[in-house]
């Protein structure tokens, strides 16, 4: 068994996981702010979660995860000038903000479960812990802040060495701030925003600093700390948290912790920050101003699997730039197409050998069961160098990319029962979360939006056209594959994994 090495952003090393608590792992990550859907790229980082938390569970330890959604305090300017992100949202539409929140939410909830991301423990709604921010904010007040006309700010000089974790990775080590008259350093942040007079706000709560919210930072430090109790294990968000959200974080645990006589792991509140890295997107192409705004949901429009995406995020490692195109996402559905059939003519296969076929939900209960322990009790035999391959590259900072070619080799090992086969798959899927054992061809063949032929009228039409090549009439065959090309059918004579067509 490998140890798990993961990266740690703070130290910038690879370290090797302790828990806090013995065999526990208590994991926060910075969740959406429910303002607008959920681009692909955001989705990206519930993908590294949920990997994260999975190859926890595989490594056997008992998770706590925790994801929370931000609802009020995240301004449209990461630093403190801008609107309030849901109070921009809800005046542009003439919609409660509540209201605005919940459509989000849901939306994001949804795109979660197309990825097959597990749920956490627990999903903290930001305004489900205003008196906790309150009583946060009270106790670090005296001896870490100060306040001005618009808030309560933190004072970064009464917390050792700030900004050291944007300092890792930044010449400077300050994220962009903004000038606000009266505060005492350029990087102070506020943690209590009040009204200004004069003005009401749809979301606003009463505090010792007068009517106002709460900064977006305060509120992560408080549902972290809270739920999970510091020091906890570790700490995930994308890359574009590492300059100014989680610096100032990691500044409010430190006060927390120091004013209550807490242990300050690494000095942060988490023992280990991950990031994982950008989705970038080259061509152009795909840019809001084109009018297609890249979410999940314009993907299954367009007639990809959503888990083709989930798998092009695994080709890559999470702290690398995920480039995305539409031909990056046909080959991951490629991909996945394979594995599938790989996994069906196990399943055809088992059942040819028992005269029976498998009692499929049998199966997806061993897929969600397996951890490591259990793999490392069972006699592989020639599989066994694919479950050692599998274990020490996700053991080494979660190297999906490589896991997914022991999933491969597994499937193409010769001479292997293959109900055995399906055992190990499933054991690797645990992890990677495509839904292998489950997923059939057809489900992967998804109807773009736009396609304006049904699904009955292209397999008739197909069945003629085997007529006519069967009675050599090749005219009428290639004027039905003329007819299907323009309603967007491409026939694949021949196609090595046995699609007879698709939509182009
Ligand atoms: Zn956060």
């Amino acid at each position: 068994m490998s140890e798990l090495k993961l990266f740690n952003s703070l130290t910038r090393k690879l370290e090797t996981f302790q828990p806090v608590h013995s065999g526990e792992a208590r994991v926060y990550t910075c969740g959406p702010t429910v303002y607008n859907y959920p681009h692909i790229g955001n989705m990206r980082a519930y993908v590294f979660a949920d990997v994260l938390g999975r190859t926890l569970n595989w490594k056997g330890y008992k998770l706590t995860h925790v994801i929370n959604i931000t609802d009020v305090g995240h301004l449209t300017d990461d630093a403190d000038s801008g609107e309030d992100k849901l109070e921009k949202a809800a005046a542009e539409k003439a919609q409660s903000i509540w209201d605005i929140a919940r459509h989000y939410t849901e939306a994001y909830w949804a795109d979660v479960k197309a990825l097959n991301i597990r749920e956490p423990a627990k999903w903290s709604v930001a305004t489900d812990y205003i008196d906790e921010m309150l009583e946060f904010a009270k106790q670090i007040a005296p001896k870490h802040c100060y306040e001005l006309d618009s808030g309560l700010y933190f004072d970064v000089s009464t917390v050792d060495d700030y900004g050291r974790l944007a300092r890792a990775h930044t010449e400077e080590g300050e994220g962009r701030i903004d000038a606000v008259e009266g505060k005492r350093n350029a990087a102070d942040f506020a943690i209590w925003r009040k009204t200004p007079p004069g003005e009401k706000r749809q979301m606003e709560w009463d505090s010792p600093w007068g009517r106002g919210a709460p900064g977006w930072h305060l509120e992560c430090s408080v549902m972290g700390g809270k739920l999970l109790g510091f020091p906890f294990d570790i700490h995930t968000g994308g890359i574009d948290h590492r300059e100014i959200h989680h610096p100032n974080e990691i500044a409010q645990n430190q006060a927390f912790c120091c004013t209550n006589g807490l242990e300050v792991a690494e000095n942060s509140g988490a023992r280990i920050w991950m990031h994982n890295n950008f989705l970038v997107e080259r061509s152009g192409k795909m840019s809001k101003s084109s009018g297609e705004f890249l979410r999940l949901q314009l993907l299954i429009d367009k007639g990809y699997h959503p888990l083709a995406y989930r798998l092009m995020c695994l080709q890559a490692h999470y702290r690398s730039e995920l480039e995305f195109s539409w031909e990056g996402l046909g080959a991951a559905l490629t991909r996945l197409k394979r594995m599938v059939m790989g996994v069906e003519a196990l399943k055809n296969r088992h059942a040819e050998l028992v005269s029976a076929s498998i009692d499929q939900s049998a199966l997806s209960e061993r897929e969600a069961a397996w951890t490591l322990k259990q793999v490392q009790g069972d006699d592989w035999g020639k599989l066994q160098p694919a479950i050692d391959k599998f274990d020490a590259v996700i053991s080494d900072d979660l190297n999906t990319a490589v896991a997914l070619t022991a999933v491969e080799d597994a499937l193409a090992a010769k001479k292997i029962d293959p109900m055995r086969k399906l055992d190990l798959v499933g054991a690797m899927d645990s992890i990677l979360g495509l839904n292998l054992l489950n997923l059939t061809r057809a489900d992967l063949r998804i109807r773009p939006k736009a396609a304006q032929i049904t699904e009955d009228e292209i397999e008739t039409a197909l069945a003629k056209r085997k007529e006519a090549r069967a009675a050599k009439d090749f005219a009428t065959s290639d004027a039905i594959r003329d007819e299907l090309a323009a309603k967007g059918v491409e026939v694949m004579d021949g196609d090595p994994l046995g699609w007879e067509w698709k939509l182009a």
